[in-house]
């Protein structure tokens, strides 16, 4: 059990109350509802867009973009050119990115293109599956993704401070910076040997690098990188993702491997991911001082805002910690920033299951930091909910006063 002083009837929130027929405000979350924080679903961005009216709706008529093919020149001949210039567009507004003589492969999610990456890195194949890491904590998909199909070309071998490179032969180190869970800025773990024959790859997921979650410091530039529009603008549902890869037959292979699983990525979705891209982009370039309405402006504010309400509630309950980051110059918006990750790492300080923990005592569903490759007293929770849900978790967060034995 847990000791809180749980109130059965939380006040409304304050924020996106729904309105009922009376003309009152009533919520839509009842106490006994679970709150589902465990996915990164980014439906924090929806009011933005939404108040953004018609700036970015298209019409698309019923004889448009019906081939399979864009441009049979181009190594990704899926690549819809007006997308591929709007991410140019976009990195190069951001400064988050090295765009210049990248080729752009587009995927179904940036989920796509982690698989069409190692495919790239591994095929034709040897002997033996090639071992894939990344740091723990890792990304809880990971695992899972590298796996699910039993490859003959590669193999989820874990945490990559464990892995021993000399035992195991080549490798593939996933880098994710910021990283999901922790939010911390990552470098490569495993370092290439001079004596060795051996040589790791390197495969960088830069899903969350975006001046909302993190300082951008300086523009990546590494040989495959990939990013989604799912956490950059928040329209997960669009399933689009790209990667900016330097070599070319690496990108050809890349492009093999989407052909190969969906025969190319929606151009619907392109096009719709080349229009939002768009106004953002002209909303920098037509106002070139800060302006709270712009669209890394006004998400800072609020994952800033959401950052500072959950750290004060940790705090007085003084059971659990969050990382603490430090603040960094942010070349994009030209001041020193702390990180506000898309996610809490949240954790406890006694060694309990803080996954179930939280479940049972206020009816919240994070993930438990096993699935991260780590300990159960580490929980990770989204940072990315709507205004209601995120509410309803600081309230129910700051209700629990002990963890009693047995918890
Ligand atoms: N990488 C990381 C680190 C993520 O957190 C996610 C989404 N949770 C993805 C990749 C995949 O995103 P998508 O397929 O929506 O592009």
């Amino acid at each position: 059990m847990c000791g809180t002083d749980h109130n059965p009837n939380p006040a409304s929130p304050n924020k996106t109350p729904s309105a009922n027929g009376n003309g009152t405000r009533r919520s839509s979350v009842s106490p006994d509802t679970v709150l589902n924080l465990e996915q990164g679903d980014p439906t924090v961005f929806e009011p933005y867009w939404k108040k953004m009216g018609d700036k970015c709706t298209m019409v698309i008529s019923g004889g448009q973009w019906m081939s399979y093919v864009s441009d049979f020149t181009n190594i990704c001949f899926f690549l819809e050119p007006e997308f591929e210039d709007a991410v140019r567009r976009l990195h190069r507004t951001v400064g988050n990115a090295v765009v210049d003589g990248h080729y752009i492969v587009v995927g179904t999610g940036s989920t796509q293109l982690y698989q069409a990456a190692l495919y790239a890195l591994t095929s034709p194949g040897g002997a033996e599956p090639i071992s894939v890491v990344s740091a723990a904590p890792y990304y809880s998909s990971y695992p899972d993704e590298t796996d699910y199909l039993r490859s003959g070309l590669y193999r989820w071998a874990g945490d990559a401070y464990a892995f021993d490179k000399k035992g195991h032969g080549d490798y593939i180190e996933v880098v994710n910076t910021p990283n999901n869970p922790d939010g911390t800025n990552r470098k490569a773990v495993v370092k290439n040997r001079p004596d060795d024959q051996v040589q790791g790859k390197l495969i960088h997921d830069l899903a969350y690098y975006w001046p909302q979650y993190t300082p951008i410091t300086a523009p990546v530039d590494e040989d495959i990188m990939y990013f989604t529009f799912s956490k950059s603008t928040g329209h997960a549902g669009s399933r689009i993702g790209w990667a900016i890869v330097k070599d070319k037959e690496v990108a050809k292979k890349m492009a093999k491997f989407v052909e190969l699983s969906s025969l190319g990525v929606s151009k619907d979705s392109q096009h719709r991911a080349a229009k939002i891209m768009g106004v953002i982009c002209d909303g920098y370039q037509n106002c070139k001082a800060k302006n709270p309405e712009l669209f890394f402006e006004h998400c800072q504010n609020l994952m800033t805002e959401r950052w500072e309400r959950l750290r004060e509630v940790v705090e007085r309950i003084d059971i659990f910690s969050l990382p603490k980051y430090p603040k960094e110059y942010c070349l994009f918006s030209g001041e020193f920033n702390e990180p506000h990750p898309a996610f809490a790492w949240l954790k406890c300080k006694e060694d309990i299951d803080l996954e179930k923990f939280i479940r049972g005592c206020i009816k919240v569903q994070g993930r438990t930091g096993r699935k991260f490759g780590t300990d159960q007293n580490y929980l990770r929770i989204s940072m990315l909910s709507k205004d209601e849900v995120f509410d309803h978790f600081l309230e129910r967060l700051s209700t629990i006063k002990a963890i009693s034995n047995g918890h």
